[in-house]
């Protein structure tokens, strides 16, 4: 049994792999410590699973989809569901806080987004006994339908940047179309998934619904769980070149996948906006989770007569972030999560410098009263971008803003779409007609107009080009996790 809090200065202990229902201790996996990036020193001793460990995970995922869980009629997973999503509820600040601790993301962020997850569950549950199939008319001779069913057993692997957001969304409609689950959290935050076991077991799930491994990607529990031929899809949040090591080990097994991947999402500002609204908004949106955040308005195009503005706008925002400890709740911007991750997003300031980006705010690594240790950044602004340069192409996945002028309307568009990424897109105009024209020629999964982040349960959420298959949130993840049968009676 895992612990959920953490006497000050001892290490807190989470030793056991959540397999069948049971707190197992890895068989060929081990124990790997989670850093707190605040203060870069490890907080908790992780288990993390191995081949056989996965093997065992699987085997009670397929007992469950082929035993109590495969046979319980929908209403009844619906109310297991929202007996979880209570229980999720009643912990949500304590997961937030083991979030926080694990990952870096401020609490004030935390505790917004982990505190609407419950609703996420129950929108999820009343899904639950929803699908159904369609006869199909041919002639008295035969009688046939079809029936949609569970693709089976999942394999979950999320990031490190949103562990409980990327876990609720594989989760929540997996569980509604009657599929079992591995979950597999990434290796730098493995903690909050982890306790997710406990309330999955409070709520009275059946044994191995729900399996929960930690471990490493390649050549460790992911590759293993891609790789196992008793998992028949894999759902995947992280990057694209992980996603292509994904399909190639899954080939070999046709295994079904959703991609959820990178972006580079462009924010267009046109001068006819509400630029007091556009501003809120970008500067907002280019510094959520510390800039690790898939759907950062990290391209910022901005028409040229408020150019100037915009610039002036975001460098003096940029300076007034409250960047500290993320426990504290009157901090804006915690650290980045990993000490990788440091190095790359200093890594790309260095680049946009020596490509000749003008840097109007930041761009250094943040130490002293407080923080040195931890993995603290600057929120940084580059001005006079062209979309040409790196940092405009390249996911850097840190609260770095690329600041690039347009002259109008059809540059502004293929200013975005120049891109292999093709997620998320927000447009501000006060031109109702402007908004439906622009919003219509973005190549994006998701296009905000006069707003941004608006993602919810019921909004389709998911990538074009480089930035995924597939789609989580809305009707369209549930059908991802179907298939259809289809049935013909002779009569
Ligand atoms: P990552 O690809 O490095 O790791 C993601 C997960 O994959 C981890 O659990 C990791 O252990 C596992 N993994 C790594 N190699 C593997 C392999 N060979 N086989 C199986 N599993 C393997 O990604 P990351 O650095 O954790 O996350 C950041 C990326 O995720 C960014 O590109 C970001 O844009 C993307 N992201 C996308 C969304 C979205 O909804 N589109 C949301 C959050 C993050």
């Amino acid at each position: 049994m895992p612990q959920a809090g953490t006497p000050a200065g001892s290490m807190a202990r989470y030793e056991r792999l959540f397999i069948g229902g049971a707190w197992v201790a890895p068989e060929d996996g081990g124990l790997m410590e989670s850093i707190d990036p605040s203060v870069g020193r490890p907080w908790a001793v992780v288990a993390y699973g191995g081949r056989c460990d996965i093997d065992k995970a699987v085997a009670a995922a397929r007992d469950a989809l082929d035993g109590p869980w495969g046979r319980m009629p929908g209403h009844e997973r619906a109310a297991l569901m929202r007996r979880f999503a209570d229980l999720y509820k009643e912990r949500a600040r304590t997961l937030a806080m083991l979030e926080t601790r694990d990952s870096g993301r401020a609490l004030r962020e935390s505790l917004l987004d982990v505190g609407g997850h419950s609703n996420g569950y129950h929108w999820w549950a009343s899904l639950a006994d929803k699908a159904s199939g369609r006869t199909i008319p041919f002639d008295d001779s035969v009688h046939a339908f079809t029936s949609r069913v569970p693709v089976g057993v999942v394999g979950a692997i999320t990031p490190w940047n949103v562990p409980l957001m990327a876990a609720a969304w594989k989760l929540g409609p997996a569980l509604a179309a009657g599929c079992t689950v591995v979950l597999k959290p990434a290796e730098h935050t493995p903690v909050t998934s982890l306790e997710l076991g406990r309330l999955f077991e409070e709520a009275g799930f059946p044994p191995g619904v729900v399996n929960i491994v930690p471990g490493y990607g390649k050549d460790g529990a992911g590759e293993y769980l891609v790789a196992h031929p008793g998992v028949d899809k894999i759902a995947f949040t992280g990057e694209g070149a992980t996603a292509k090591a994904i399909l190639r080990t899954g080939a070999e097994t046709m295994k079904r996948f959703t991609f959820e991947l990178g972006g580079k999402s462009p924010h267009i500002l046109f001068a006819d906006a509400d630029l007091e609204q556009a501003l809120n908004a970008a500067t907002n949106s280019a510094w959520t989770l510390c800039g690790q955040s898939c759907a950062l308005g990290s391209r910022v195009l901005v028409q040229r007569p408020v150019y100037d503005r915009v610039v002036e706008e975001f460098a003096r925002r940029a300076a007034r972030v409250r960047v500290g400890q993320p426990m504290d709740e009157a901090t804006h911007m915690g650290p980045q999560a990993h000490a990788e991750q440091l190095a790359k997003t200093l890594s790309y300031i260095d680049i946009g410098r020596n490509e000749g980006a003008e840097l109007v705010a930041g761009g250094n690594r943040l130490g002293g009263a407080g923080l040195d240790g931890g993995y603290f950044v600057e929120p940084t602004v580059f001005a006079g971008v062209s979309n040409a340069m790196r940092i405009a192409r390249e996911e850097i996945f840190g609260p770095v803003a690329a600041l690039i002028p347009f002259d109008d309307e059809d540059e502004a568009v293929a200013i975005a779409n120049d891109t292999s990424y093709g997620l998320t897109a927000g447009l501000w105009t006060g031109d109702v007609g402007r908004a439906h024209r622009v919003a219509n020629r973005i190549r994006a999964g998701m296009v905000w107009v006069n707003t941004y982040r608006f993602i919810r349960w019921s909004t389709p959420y998911g990538g074009f080009k480089a930035s995924g298959w597939g789609r989580e949130n809305g009707i369209e993840a549930l059908e991802s996790y179907l298939e259809t049968r289809t049935t013909v009676i002779s009569t």
